[in-house]
């Protein structure tokens, strides 16, 4: 895995895309869902890519070492978006998909020739 790499996409992240908190990335082996936000039993299991906590001190975001290393890094930027996003998006303290969002994404991307 070329965790270099991610180090560096991150590197530059948290300079050119500062974020309130600091982010942190951890990569781990993450199981298939089996039921939906709902809690009800899906047919087919779900993917889980990875994932971003917003803690009282610092973003966490998770990444599923399941991925390829291109997609692991496809989900850093998904995710530090919300990190960068999530101060801007008001009182619903959630972590959402709104134009806010869609704006950091942009933006994250806009560092990386992918
Ligand atoms: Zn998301």
């Amino acid at each position: 895995m070329r965790t270099k790499r991610l180090r560096w996409i991150l590197r530059v992240l948290r300079k050119a895309e500062p974020t309130d908190l600091p982010v942190v990335v951890r990569r781990a082996s993450l199981d298939n869902l089996y039921r939906d936000d709902d809690n009800r039993p899906v047919d087919k299991p779900i993917l889980l890519t990875g994932y971003c906590l917003a803690r009282p001190t610092r973003y966490v975001i998770v990444v599923n070492t399941r991925l390829s290393a291109r997609a692991q890094e496809e989900v850093v930027l998904h995710e530090y978006a919300h990190a960068v996003a999530y101060p801007l998006q008001g009182e619903s303290r959630k972590l959402l998909h709104d134009r806010v969002w869609g704006i950091c994404y942009a933006r994250c991307w806009r560092h990386f020739g992918m």
